[in-house]
């Protein structure tokens, strides 16, 4: 699923393709990824005739702003989006095509038909479902370690899920929670209360970091993800930990774990992110595989 650094990519790139452009029509040949209005009959007219003005994200979310209109779209697994000439040939799994008057397309493409598309007016969408619970922007101003400990530092649950759950903090995926973690040298399952004021200092700039640094590389190419002009990310090959089960861990040369936490596959290296022993006890001990 794309996380934050790959819808931001996505974002900045329909941004540049699609922005001014009007809306003829809109064909829709998979109803259901049209979330609301309910009837694709009604969001296809609703949207004919007006104009892009620019493409915004919030948390793993697109919204495209119109006038008069505020399109947002989730990609979930695998959803993309192309821009083509009318002419070119359709390909399969495109369930959604948006005619712009000039002859070209925006075409939105979904194997596993996840993906799904709501429509507002002006205003509407921030506070209404799918957007209306999200959590603090990490590359905004307002994620100061002030506030993210305030979400999340008082916590009793394992920190991983914590960082995924999307109302607390957005745009953080399986992906970027397990590279965070390994830089601030933090155990996934590990209580967000059991972590130490030092500790949330080098989380809070591992977060920052490692998701700024992972936008300016496009995002990772991971699975099927391509960018709105089909690029493909390059993160991928600077990422520390993700993917890299039994391969030396960059840091310390251990050998890298992988394990579920929360329902997720997780890498670890357990040299790098101890899980701290209590004190006569074991059984504190984190599952494993
Ligand atoms: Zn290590």
């Amino acid at each position: 699923m794309p996380e934050l650094p790959e819808v931001e990519t996505v974002r900045r790139t329909l941004n540049e393709l699609i922005r001014g452009k009007r809306i003829e029509r809109v064909t829709v040949s998979l109803p259901r990824i049209i979330q609301r209005p309910h009837e694709p009959e009604i969001f296809a007219a609703a949207l004919a005739g007006h104009t892009i003005e620019s493409v915004e994200r919030r948390g793993k979310f697109l919204r495209i702003l119109l006038d008069g209109l505020v399109l947002v779209s989730h990609l979930r697994m695998e959803g993309r989006y192309g821009v083509y000439e009318a002419d070119e040939p359709v390909e399969l799994h495109t369930h959604v095509r948006f005619h712009f008057e000039d002859g070209t397309e925006l075409r939105y493409k979904d194997v596993r038909q996840f993906g799904t598309m709501h429509l507002f007016a002006p205003g509407e969408d921030l506070v209404l479902p799918p957007l209306n619970k999200l959590g603090i922007e990490p590359l905004n101003k307002e994620f100061t370690l002030q506030a993210f400990k305030k979400e999340v530092a008082h916590r009793s649950t394992k920190i991983k899920p914590l960082l995924l759950n999307q109302e607390y903090i957005v745009g953080l995926g399986n992906i970027y929670v397990d590279e965070a973690l390994f830089t601030a040298g933090i155990h996934p399952e590990r209580t967000a209360d059991s972590i130490k004021p030092a500790e949330w200092t080098k989380l809070h700039e591992a977060i920052r970091a490692t998701l700024s640094r992972a936008v300016d590389a496009g995002g990772s190419s991971i699975k099927s993800y391509v960018n709105g002009q089909g690029e493909m990310g390059m993160f991928q090959h600077e990422l520390l930990i993700y993917g890299r089960k039994n391969e030396p861990c960059r840091k310390c040369g251990a050998s890298i774990d992988k394990t579920v936490v929360g329902g997720r596959g997780t890498h670890i290296c357990l040299k790098c992110q101890p899980f701290p022993k209590k004190r006569g006890s074991n059984a504190a001990k984190p599952a494993s595989k």
